[in-house]
């Protein structure tokens, strides 16, 4: 039996677009491998120079709070639109792994820039650009995934992938969002420190190591090629970051504690 003409999402332009990413769904996984692989090359050599790593010569830049909003809203947008244009956008397991992704982004794009320190450090047009173009790519391949692409079972909430998804994610997000809200608070109280608590007592970036465990829960409860590729990328990306952040945190408090690593905790 053929597949029943998807003509029930709010407007016909979403499903062209769905059409669309449907033609090119393996190349834009192909093309975001292709990417975590060159971005993991690119930052060993150069520190994405936003943030601590800000520098001269790096071209025009938004204010931090404008910048972080503008560089996340396509990965917010991108994915509603095509997640309304799902055939199965109102079975559960669709609809549960949409609420975890809005979840993350309504946060990431909305909320975290808003607790951002008025003295946080101008992003480059650069650097917002890239973001933008690389959340432009992931969060349509996604939505497509888990609301046209899969077939979750009806009880596929019950699915030990699922779960365990679902947990993972949820740990991760705990920790992120933890980790975020110590650093925002240290650096709205002035200048740059020490941070203390949490996974911070064993490692530098625990913000960091909570969204590559929440894409990596992503990705297995949606059981997603794309979800897979994403969460790659992103360990391309934070990887060398946590490296460059944790050579700055040695270099400007000798003091700083010997036995914190950059991303995982020493072990034993
Ligand atoms: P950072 O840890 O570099 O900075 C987070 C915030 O805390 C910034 O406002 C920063 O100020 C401030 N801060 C950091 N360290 C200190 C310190 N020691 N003392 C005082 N203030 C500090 O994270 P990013 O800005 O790189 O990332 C922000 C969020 O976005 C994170 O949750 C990260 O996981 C996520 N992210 C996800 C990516 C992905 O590929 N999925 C890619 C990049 C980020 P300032 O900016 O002025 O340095």
């Amino acid at each position: 039996m053929s597949a029943p003409a998807r003509t029930a999402s709010l407007l016909p332009l979403l499903d062209a677009l769905c059409d669309f990413v449907a033609q090119v769904f393996w190349g834009a996984v192909g093309l975001e491998l292709a990417l975590a692989v060159v971005t993991f090359l690119a930052l060993r050599l150069i520190t994405a120079p936003y943030g601590r790593h800000a520098r001269p010569g790096w071209g025009p830049a938004l204010p931090a709070r404008w910048g972080w909003t503008v560089m996340e809203l396509p990965a917010l947008l991108g994915f509603v639109a095509l997640f309304a244009a799902g055939r199965h956008r109102s079975e559960p397991v669709p609809l549960l792994l949409g609420a975890l992704w809005l979840v993350h982004y309504g946060q990431r794009s909305l909320v975290f820039p808003a607790r951002l320190a008025a003295s946080a450090r101008p992003v480059p047009l650069l650097v917002i650009a890239l973001g933008m173009a690389f959340n432009a790519l992931n969060a349509p391949i996604n939505a497509y995934w888990v609301a046209e692409a899969a077939r979750y079972p009806a009880a596929g909430y019950r699915d030990p992938r699922l779960v365990l998804g679902v947990l993972l994610f949820l740990a991760g997000l705990a920790i992120n969002w933890h980790a975020d809200g110590v650093l925002l608070r240290l650096r709205r109280a002035g200048a740059y420190g020490v941070p203390h608590g949490g996974l911070f007592r064993w490692v530098s970036c625990p913000n960091y190591l909570g969204e590559m465990l929440e894409w990596w829960g992503w990705a297995l409860a949606a059981w997603s090629p794309a979800g897979a590729a994403f969460a790659l990328y992103t360990m391309a990306n934070l990887i060398p970051r946590a490296a460059a952040h944790q050579r700055w945190y040695r270099e400007r408090f000798p003091d700083y504690p010997p036995a914190r690593r950059a991303l995982l905790p020493r072990r034993g």
